[in-house]
C-alpha cells in the first residue's frame, strides 16, 4: 500500500490541519492552476479546501483559480450515485472506481452528506471506506465539508467538479445518502443519475423515496447474490414494469434496472455498459450538451439565491430587527409576509448603514 497516497486521499482531522498549515504559505492562483493541471492531487486537495474556506482571502483566491480552470473543464462524465445508508454505495464505488481505472480512466469521488453537519463527516469519516480506491494513484476521494448548508455544500461540490476536471479526472462520481434534498442537488450537477436499491418484499416502489425514480437513469439492485438473488430478480421485474408507466424522458432514454453484487464484484461491467449506452444516445441526440447548458443556467440562479440569502441575513439592519418581528408574528401582531416586505426594504436600504 502506498501510504503517502493513502494520506493524500483520506480525509482526516490531521490531514486538514496539515492543509491549513500549508495554506499559510502564500501560493498564487497560477501556482495552484499549474500544479492542478499536472494532476498534482495534493494541490487539488488544497484547492478544494480553499473553495470550502469561509475566509474572504481564500474565497477570492478560489474564484481566481476556478476562472483559470474553466477552459479545461467539461470533459468528464459526471455520475450521481444515491441510495439509502447500508445499500452498499461505498462498496459499489470502490469496485466500480477500480474497474474504471482498469479501463485507463482517472476517477474522482466527491460526496455530499447532508448529515455531516450533525455527525461530522459521517459519509467518509470511516477510514475503511473505499480503502483500495483511496490508495490508487488514479483516484481522488473527497467528502463534503461538515457544518454547511446543503445549498452551500452543493455549490462547493460544483466548484470541486471544475477543479477535478482541470486535474484530468475523466469520471467524477458524486455520492449522496438518500436523505433530505441532497439527491435533487446531485441530480442538478450530473449527466447520469444512478440509484442503488435493495430488493424488498412486496411493493418495490414503496421502498423508494418519491421522485427519485423519475430522476434515475438507472437503478441497480445490489446484494443480488446467494439467497437474495431470487428476490432481486423479482424486484427487477417489478421495477421494470413500474418504469413502463412513467412518462418517456425528454432524452429518449429508457431507464434500466440492473442487478449487482458489489461485494463479489459482479454486475459492475454491466453498469458501465449501461452508462456508456446512455452516453452514446444522449451525445448523439444532443441532449447531453443541452442538459449541461441548462444545468449551468440553473446554477446561476441557485448561486444568486444562495449569495443573496447569505447577504440578507448578514445585513445589520435585518439582524437588529428580525427578532422583534418574530415576536410580533408570534403574537399575531404582524403577518410573516408583511414582516418579509419590511425586512427586504431595510435590506435594500442597507447601503445607508
Ligand atoms: P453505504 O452505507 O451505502 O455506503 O453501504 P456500504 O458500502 O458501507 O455497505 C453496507 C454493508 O453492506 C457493508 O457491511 C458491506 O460489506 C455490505 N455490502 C455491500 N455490498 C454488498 C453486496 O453486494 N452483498 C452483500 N452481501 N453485502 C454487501
Amino acid at each position: 500500500m502506498n501510504r503517502a497516497h493513502f494520506l493524500k486521499n483520506i480525509e482526516s482531522v490531521w490531514y486538514n490541519r496539515f492543509l491549513r498549515g500549508m495554506m499559510h504559505k502564500k501560493v498564487s492562483a497560477e501556482d495552484f492552476f499549474n500544479e492542478i493541471r499536472k494532476g498534482n492531487i495534493s494541490y487539488l486537495g488544497r484547492a478544494i479546501t480553499l473553495v470550502e474556506s469561509t475566509k474572504k482571502a481564500d474565497q477570492l483566491l478560489a474564484l481566481k483559480l476556478i476562472q483559470h480552470c474553466l477552459p479545461f473543464t467539461g470533459n468528464s462524465i459526471r455520475i450521481g450515485i444515491t441510495g439509502p445508508p447500508g445499500v452498499g454505495k461505498s462498496t459499489f464505488i470502490e469496485v466500480f472506481g477500480n474497474y474504471l481505472i482498469s479501463l485507463g480512466k482517472k476517477v474522482a469521488v466527491l460526496a455530499i452528506d447532508p448529515s455531516s453537519s450533525v455527525n461530522r463527516g459521517s459519509i467518509l469519516g470511516d477510514k475503511t471506506r473505499m480503502e483500495k480506491l483511496a490508495t490508487n494513484r488514479n483516484a481522488f476521494i473527497r467528502p463534503s465539508p461538515a457544518g454547511n448548508t446543503l445549498g452551500g455544500v452543493a455549490q462547493m461540490t460544483k466548484e470541486s467538479i471544475v477543479l477535478c476536471e482541470a486535474a484530468g479526472f475523466d469520471v467524477i462520481l458524486i455520492e449522496t445518502v438518500g436523505v433530505g434534498q441532497s439527491e435533487t442537488l446531485v441530480f442538478s450537477m450530473v449527466d447520469f443519475f444512478l440509484l442503488l436499491h435493495l430488493a424488498g418484499s412486496g411493493d418495490e416502489l414503496q421502498g423508494i423515496k418519491r421522485g427519485i425514480v423519475e430522476m434515475a437513469d438507472g437503478i441497480v439492485i445490489n446484494k443480488a447474490e446467494g439467497n437474495h438473488k431470487q428476490a432481486a430478480m423479482l424486484a427487477k421485474k417489478e421495477l421494470e414494469n413500474a418504469l413502463h408507466f412513467y412518462p418517456p424522458k425528454e432524452n429518449h432514454w429508457k431507464p434500466k434496472v440492473n442487478l449487482c453484487s458489489a461485494i463479489h464484484d459482479q454486475g459492475i461491467v454491466e453498469v458501465w455498459e449501461m452508462i456508456t449506452e446512455f452516453l452514446v444516445l444522449t451525445q448523439q441526440n444532443g441532449y447531453f450538451e443541452s442538459k449541461r447548458a441548462k444545468q449551468n443556467k440553473d446554477w446561476l440562479k441557485k448561486s444568486i439565491t444562495e449569495l443573496l440569502l447569505h447577504d440578507f441575513f448578514a445585513c445589520n439592519k435585518v439582524k437588529s430587527n428580525i427578532k422583534t418581528m418574530e415576536k410580533r408574528i408570534e403574537h399575531q401582531q404582524l403577518s410573516p409576509f408583511d414582516a418579509a416586505i419590511q425586512l427586504i426594504e431595510l435590506y435594500k436600504n442597507k447601503k445607508e448603514e
